[in-house]
């Protein structure tokens, strides 16, 4: 008799589990991704002005390509800033347009493409330094700062750093980004 209460009892732990299963699953639904944990956090928000942005990590691009950046729209001409100490590297491409590659002191990368402009020329930096301004050169529709996290080779969604350094209290992208148009 205690035997089957046992197992009823685990029956329903099973079911409940179950039940709670769905919702934990759902934030497996994008493509896999390093531990962001292992990145501390920036020493500043990339870009030094009103931005919106929302967790576009893996969305399809063109040529088949995964978005692996965070899009941080911005008005045109708004300073882009240096993340970490560490040297800027500015660099021209098509699909970036006016792009920098900042290789941190801690030995992580940061890459910002579809800059307006640099501000002056590659350098060693300190973070919150001006190094550029929000544009949409290269492959870019609409004014925004495109942001790659990269502790490797790979990018890491780079989404829930970028939140915690930008909007610091209070989660507010999701409000700005519900009045604000999507752009690639
Ligand atoms: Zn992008």
């Amino acid at each position: 008799m205690h035997s089957r209460r046992k197992q009823w009892i685990s029956a329903l732990i099973g079911l409940g589990l179950s039940w709670l299963g769905p919702q934990t699953a759902a934030a497996h639904e994008r493509p896999a991704t390093s531990d962001h944990s292992a990145v501390a956090p920036l020493d500043a928000c990339p870009v030094a002005g009103p931005s919106s942005f929302i967790d576009s990590w893996g969305d399809a691009r063109s040529s088949g390509r995964r978005h692996e950046g965070v899009d941080m729209e911005a008005d045109r001409g708004t300073p882009v800033v240096a993340v970490r100490d560490g040297s800027a590297e500015f660099k021209r491409s098509n699909l970036g347009g006016n792009a920098i590659w900042l290789t941190a002191a801690t030995g992580e990368r940061f890459y910002y493409a579809h800059l307006d402009d640099w501000a002056g020329t590659s350098r060693d930096v300190r973070a919150g330094d001006v190094i550029g301004y929000v544009g949409q050169t290269g492959n870019a529709r609409g004014d925004h700062l495109h942001f790659e996290v990269r502790p490797g080779d790979a990018a890491i969604n780079g989404f829930p750093l970028v939140d915690a350094a930008c909007n610091p209290s209070v989660g507010l992208a999701p409000i700005l980004v519900a009045l604000r148009p999507l752009v690639r």
